[in-house]
């Protein structure tokens, strides 16, 4: 293909947000979004079109009900799309859906809380224009107003997953990004049921620009991730795209198997040369409760992956829709696509 008929010349953009219980975010970041649209489309090379896709996340407040509203709206400078999950798959879950559903040639996903600060959309379209990227990602470089005991931990997992597993997976980095249709794509071809996005992100590889910028704290509403439930996800990281705990599992089997081997001899020389004085209980007690104690943690390891492994073979489906609409394409401005080009895209 020749370098001048490349999609990037006049490229649609997705924009793909997972919602779940964000009545009060979502009016505040389509507002943004509006003023950024038309801030993209002032720039000297603007893109074709642009279409914001919300997927409903299972919500359990007026989420949907905003949606419809915005769906409805024709005054916006982009088209909204939207998916509504049967129940709450997970944000992983909403990412896929929002992913497929993307018609852009570039495509962004971000929250809908503000802490992707939308206003970071031209930048990273005009990095993606020059061709020299096919992925601009953004990494908070400061882990303000977080616990200090939750950033610890959070360094702590980055620095040993990256040393276990062959995906790069960047310390801070956030799932807000900006792809050209050839990541997306690759992205999408990993249909994995536990979908630890990161590590899937560091994995398909692709040259990727790290943009820095300040954490924010959101907009409206609070996280949802609670300190367990952000370590779990962190082991579920682990077991994802690192089968070391396995191989360590092994060596520890190995090593212990050596030095019962080494106590054997050990115990048989000692009962040959010195006669056997019926003592030594608390060292046995403590070989056993080791051995014991190492053996259940192997089997844990072991019992981890099966599990992952099992809810694989099911091929569950990775989201189930219990509703998906679209708004008209925006009005304003020449720039928006057209209804002819809508059908041939659907
Ligand atoms: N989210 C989701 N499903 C969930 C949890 C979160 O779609 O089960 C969405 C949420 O609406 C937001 C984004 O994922 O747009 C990030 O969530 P949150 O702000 O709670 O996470 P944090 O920014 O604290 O990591
Ligand atoms: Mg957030």
């Amino acid at each position: 293909m020749e370098k001048n008929d490349s999609p990037l010349q006049h490229p649609s953009i997705s924009v793909v947000v997972p919602c779940y219980n964000e009545e009060e975010s979502l009016p505040i970041f389509a507002r943004e979004l509006a003023r950024v649209t038309a801030e993209l489309m002032a720039l000297p090379t603007p893109p074709r079109s642009l279409e914001l896709i919300l997927v409903d996340d299972g919500s359990t407040d007026r989420t949907l009900e905003v949606i419809h509203g915005l769906a409805e709206r024709d005054d916006l400078p982009y088209q909204v799309r939207w998916t509504s999950f049967s129940r709450n798959f997970g944000k992983e879950s909403g990412l896929y859906a929002g992913l497929e559903a993307a018609r852009g040639d570039l495509v962004a996903t971000m929250d809908a809380d503000m802490q992707d600060p939308p206003a970071l959309l031209p930048q990273m379209y005009s990095d993606l224009l020059t061709g020299a990227w096919d992925s601009i990602a953004t990494r908070r470089v400061d882990r303000a107003g977080e616990p200090p005991i939750r950033s610890a931990f959070a360094r702590l997992f980055y620095r040993i997953i990256n040393k276990i597993s062959d995906a790069d997976i960047v310390d801070g980095a956030r799932d807000f990004r900006l792809m050209t249709r050839p990541v997306v794509d690759a992205v999408l071809a990993m249909a994995e049921r536990n979908r630890f996005t990161k590590g899937i992100y560091g994995w398909v590889g692709f040259r990727t620009k790290w943009l820095p910028y300040e954490n924010v704290d959101r907009a409206a509403g609070e996280t949802k991730w609670s300190f367990f439930k952000l370590a779990l996800y962190a082991l579920d990281g682990v077991a994802a795209f690192s089968t070391m705990p396995l191989a360590i599992a092994s060596v520890l089997g190995g090593l212990f198997c050596i030095i019962a081997l080494v106590m054997a001899i050990v115990v048989v020389v000692r009962a040959i040369m010195f006669g056997d004085p019926v003592a030594g209980w608390p060292s046995l007690m403590t070989a056993l409760l080791l051995v014991g104690g190492a053996q259940l943690l192997c089997l844990g390891v072991i019992g981890q992956y099966l599990a992952k492994a099992y809810v694989e073979t099911k091929h569950r489906p990775i989201y189930l829709a219990r509703e998906r609409g679209e708004g008209p394409l925006p009005q304003t401005g020449a720039k928006g696509a057209t209804p002819a080009e809508k059908d041939v895209r659907s």
